[in-house]
């Protein structure tokens, strides 16, 4: 699937390396998926480049950087199994958490994006990924706990329904706030939850409902 792409995949995972992500599981991952599948024929060109870029609908497929540092977060954290994703998009972060957890569960609002990732998930042979269209804000109380929640767009305030869903010990990284952004982690700890700031980030909005 990525033949006349390996080279660029394997000049991104070297520039992800110099800028800090060390889990070589994760950068494994990324070297793997061929991201010129989750752009359209335009972008191809640019697909390999460390940018977020246009996926229609408003949104965007994320900064490889910040999919990697997302993921690596997690598996830091001591996260093993259970994954649910808010924001599936073009479904290109989906696909690395498939190949670095045990179970992927993901959630799309906009429904023809729910349907090109999960087109491109088969491809890809990602079996161990189950999708739905609808509201992340609730997240998937029918498959919970999870062990990791990764949130891929930024809440105005900490979505409760989300902590609620995660196993003790687990642990959610999240965008929280809405001009000034902030990538946090939080960890279960018994009925506690321990709140890190990570990083400022810029996302689209985590926004409620869903569009048909
Ligand atoms: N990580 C994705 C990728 O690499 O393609 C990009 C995700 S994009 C930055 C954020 C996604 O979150 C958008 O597709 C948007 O429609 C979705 N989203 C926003 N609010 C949501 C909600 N309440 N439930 C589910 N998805 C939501």
């Amino acid at each position: 699937m990525l033949s006349n792409y390996q080279g660029s995949a394997n000049a991104l995972v070297e520039l992800l390396r110099k800028q800090g992500v060390e889990d070589e599981v994760v950068l494994n991952a990324i070297a793997n998926t061929p991201r010129h599948m989750f752009v359209d024929e335009v972008l191809k060109h640019k697909s390999y480049e460390n940018t977020a870029l246009p996926i229609g609908q408003g949104q965007t497929i994320s900064q490889p950087f910040i999919v990697a540092k997302m993921t690596e977060v997690l598996k830091q954290v001591g996260v093993k199994g259970r994954i649910l994703e808010v924001g599936t998009g073009s479904g290109y972060q989906t696909a690395v958490l498939a190949q670095v957890f045990e179970q992927v569960f993901s959630i799309e609002r906009i429904k023809s994006l729910q349907w090109q990732a999960r087109r491109r998930l088969h491809l890809l042979d990602l079996y161990n990924v189950t999708m739905k269209h609808g509201d992340g804000w609730k997240g998937w109380a029918s498959k919970a706990p999870f062990a990791g929640i990764i949130v891929t767009a930024a809440a105005q305030s900490v979505p409760d329904e989300l902590l609620a869903q995660l196993e003790d010990g687990g642990a959610m990284v999240i965008p929280i706030g809405v001009e000034a952004q902030t990538l946090t982690l939080f960890v279960k700890e018994g009925e506690q939850f321990i709140r890190h700031a990570l990083a400022p980030v810029r996302f689209v909005p985590l926004v409620a409902g869903e569009v048909g």
